[in-house]
Formats: structure tokens, sequence, C-alpha cells
């Protein structure tokens, strides 16, 4: 049987110590969006981290889905097996903790974790689920009236290098299929802004 692990907080690559380490590209939450996004971004090879309060997978697991159009599968089981895909890119790094504050001043992000730790980017993805009005956003990015991220298709939000994706940003279908397209979107587009 398939299982879906939580990632440590030093999954897979370096040992990291209390304290601040710099990445590529930060992305808080890792469900489909995030996940895509981590997987598109390492395939460009960048340093990522991908930070995660719970488990990786969000809705994916907390959710019963008809999952995707030709796909009937159980949505852990996608989880699985891109988590499979990701262990291959030993540029990136998941993080496990919740991450309680965001900076955005071009050109360097800041996100804050629960434990103190705080990691640095030369971008940052927001991929935190349907949180409408999340404390976390507020005065970081422009939000709807509902407290979604205003960002368009391309998903660039009002700030410069901050990218939302997936059900966190305003659009008008939350479903499997724009969450994965936002995170592979974001994932090139985030490769062409650090170049
Ligand atoms: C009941 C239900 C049924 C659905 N059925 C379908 C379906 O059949 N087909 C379909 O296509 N779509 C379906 N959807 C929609 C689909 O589930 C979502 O569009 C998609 O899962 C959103 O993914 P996401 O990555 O944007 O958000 P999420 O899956 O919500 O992931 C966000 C992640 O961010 C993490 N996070 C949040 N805050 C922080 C923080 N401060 N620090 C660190 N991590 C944080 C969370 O723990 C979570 O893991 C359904 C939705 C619901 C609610």
């Amino acid at each position: 049987m398939v299982t879906v692990k939580p990632a440590t907080k030093t999954q897979g690559q370096q040992q990291k110590k209390r304290g601040e380490t710099a990445y590529d590209l930060i992305i808080v939450g890792a469900g489909l969006a995030g996940l895509t996004c981590a997987l598109y971004a390492a395939q460009k090879k960048m340093r990522v981290a991908l930070v995660e309060a719970q488990l990786p997978g969000g809705k994916l697991l907390r959710e019963t889905h008809c999952v995707l159009p030709g796909f009937s599968g159980k949505g852990f089981l996608l989880v699985s097996q891109i988590l499979d895909q990701l262990k291959a890119f030993p540029l990136l790094e998941q993080i496990q903790g919740q991450a309680t504050q965001l900076h955005a001043v071009q050109p360097l992000y800041t996100c804050t974790l629960d434990d103190g730790h705080i990691l640095h980017g030369r971008a940052l993805v927001l991929a935190i689920g349907a949180l409408k009005k999340s404390p976390l956003l507020q005065g970081l990015v422009a939000l709807t009236e509902e407290g979604y991220v205003v960002a368009g298709e391309d998903t660039q939000t009002s700030v410069p290098g901050v990218y939302a994706i997936g059900d966190v940003r305003e659009k008008p279908l939350r479903h499997l299929l724009s969450t994965a397209a936002d995170g592979a979107l974001a994932g090139l587009r985030i490769a062409e802004y650090l170049r």
C-alpha cells in the first residue's frame, strides 16, 4: 500500500540549523499547486524551499475527489507519485513547518516559520489554498474583497516576484486542473524572472 509520509524538517538534502537559509524560491503550501510549482521550478534547477504545515497534498488528502478527467485514482496516489518525482531534485527541500510571517521587499523575500527559522528567497509563491482573509496575506499583496489574492492567469500578484497559485488566487473555477496549471506556469515564469 502506498502511504504519504510527512516531510521531515531536513528531508533529503542538507541539515539545517535553526537560523537563516537562502533559496531561489520559497513556496508556502504543498497542496497540488505548491507540489506542481516545486516540480517545475526544480526542473529549472532552482534551489527551492517547499514549506508545508501539515502533510504534503493539501485537499487531495482531505477531500473526496472525482480527481481528474480520465484519472479515477485516489488523490493520495497522485500526491505520492508527485513526491516520488520530487526525489530526483537535490536542490529541492521539503520543510515541515507553518509559515507565520511573510515579507516581500523586492528583491528579497522572507518567510518566518513557527520554530523561528527564517527562509530568504529571490521569489515567493503563495500556495496556501482557499484560506480567505489569512493574516499571512494581509498587507503583503493586493486582495479581493473576499480575501483571495489578486493575480491574473500568469499568477503574478501586485508585488513583483510574488506569485499566487491554486485556490488562494482569485479565479472563476477552483479545480485540480487549474490548480496544476497555475503551479506549472508559475514555475516557468519564475525561472524567467530570476534569469
Ligand atoms: C470537498 C471538495 C471536493 C473537491 N472535489 C474536486 C474534484 O472532484 N475535482 C477537482 O478537480 N477539484 C476538486 N476540488 C477542488 C480541489 O481540491 C482544489 O482546487 C485543489 O486541491 C486546491 O489545491 P491548492 O494546492 O491550491 O490548495 P490546498 O490543497 O488547500 O493546499 C494548501 C496547502 O497549504 C498548506 N498551508 C496553508 N497555510 C500554510 C502555512 N501558513 N504554512 C505552511 N503551509 C500552509 C496547507 O496545509 C495545505 O496543505 C474539491 C474541493 C473540495 C473542498
